[in-house]
């Protein structure tokens, strides 16, 4: 059979199967683009070195963290869980302390909210000690392996400072935001995860860089998931490299500059391909549309949205994705929504969301919690005051997908 799927289509921008393109008149269209262009040009040029950091830091860490988790999968699968947790806690500290150390190198006095801080390590006694020296190893290979003669040696001590400065409280002025590893569940079973750093400024994302090592450079593959979740079998690996030379079907760095559009290149330094621009679906057609949530049911109702997706005329099955990949889903329109319901008293932390809501913001977005209003970055290491949960979607289809939740709202409390 010829391959299924075609490796080198270029439009990823709302490249809906079954949704012919429309003839346009392209010269006010070209005259547009251009306008856009160079506004987007102009905004992306005032965070620019931010933007050049954030990618080349997270890069770094989508490497790092690739080669921990091809350790994971080729570990005996009977000797899983306890050595599972101490692979992922190196790959999120190492890529903490890489991305900081990264980030260091241009701001020296930057402050971040992180997920991790190393106490754990250095009051761990010696299997902290062990632990950490692991870190260091893993972090030292990661800065020749992309720096090269440059690389610095860091010592131990550089390295749990540099996880450390993680512990931002965040609030008003300038702040990163880091998920080193986000979905640890979905790095543990091989499946997909993300990298997610955001810088903010009072509030305001201005830069969102996402590494998203294990996510397929184009939608369609979900055709031919059984599991629906992006998961990669090895026949789908197979059939998709079928007749094809080794390129670029894996493996997706998603940035956003406020103000500056959305884009989309391989995560593989060693793959040249220009940045792609991606944008959220741009029609919703009830039935070739999908929503995306979380996988764990503890994580957020699928009931909820279930009801919430069947008010909206959406047949067919959630796509269930580990991490903020989900949002990548919706700023490059594999799915046209995603929600998240947490159970009550669940606090979102600012980490898990940062870089998603950037991104999908800048690819013709909208994020709200589930009463629509913004999501407030400003309040410290926890989105405070969140109404029920966070919704993602196109702005045109936003107050649709509100009028949804309300409905689904009022029932479920009868
Ligand atoms: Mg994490």
């Amino acid at each position: 059979m010829a391959s299924v799927i075609r490796l080198n289509v270029a439009p990823i921008v709302g490249a809906r199967r079954g949704a012919p393109q429309k003839s346009r008149n392209a010269a006010p269209i070209r005259a547009a683009a251009a306008a856009k262009k160079s506004d987007a040009a102009a905004a992306s040029g005032q965070y620019a070195r931010e933007l050049e950091v954030a990618t080349d830091a997270v890069r770094m860490a989508s490497t790092l963290c690739q080669e921990v988790q091809a350790q994971l999968m080729r570990q005996d699968e009977q000797a899983e869980t306890k050595d599972d947790r101490s692979l992922v806690t190196l790959a999120d500290y190492a890529a903490q302390a890489i991305i900081s150390w990264r980030i260091q190198q241009e701001w020296s006095d930057f402050t971040m909210v992180g997920e991790e801080d190393a106490e754990a390590l250095t009051e761990g006694g010696e299997g902290g000690a062990l632990t950490l020296s692991k870190i260091v190893k893993l972090v030292n290979k990661t800065l020749k392996l992309h720096k090269g003669m440059d690389a610095p040696e860091l010592t131990s001590t550089e390295v749990v400072d540099l996880i450390n400065k993680g512990g931002g409280a965040g609030g008003k002025g300038r702040h990163w935001v880091l998920d080193p590893v986000d979905g640890t569940l979905g790095f543990v079973r091989g499946d997909q995860y993300a990298i997610a750093l955001a810088m903010m400024e009072d509030g305001d994302l201005k830069v969102g860089v996402m590494g998203c090592p294990n996510m397929p450079k184009i939608g369609e593959v979900l055709e031919y998931d059984s599991s629906y979740t992006y998961g990669f079998s090895p026949r789908l690996v197979s059939k998709m490299l079928a007749g094809e030379s080794l390129g670029w079907y894996k493996g997706c760095i998603f940035t956003a500059v406020k103000g500056g559009g959305a884009y989309m290149l391989p995560c593989d330094p060693a793959i040249k391909a220009d940045p792609l621009p991606v944008a959220v679906s741009k029609e919703f057609d009830p039935q070739a549309a999908k929503f995306c949530e979380p996988v764990m049911k503890a994580n957020s109702s699928q009931g909820f949205t279930a009801s919430v997706a069947d008010n909206l005329g959406i047949e067919s099955k959630p796509l269930r994705v580990y991490s903020q990949v989900k949002y990548g889903s919706v700023a490059r329109a594999d799915a046209d929504v995603f929600m998240k319901f947490p159970k009550a008293g669940y606090k979102e932390k600012i980490w898990d969301h940062a870089a998603g809501v950037i991104i999908v913001e800048e690819a013709g977005g909208k994020v709200t919690d589930a009463g629509g209003a913004p999501l407030d970055w400003a309040g410290g290491r926890y989105l405070e005051s969140l109404d029920r949960g966070i919704v993602a979607t196109s702005t045109a289809l936003h107050q649709r997908l509100m009028d949804a939740v309300s409905k689904s709202w009022s029932s479920s409390q009868l």
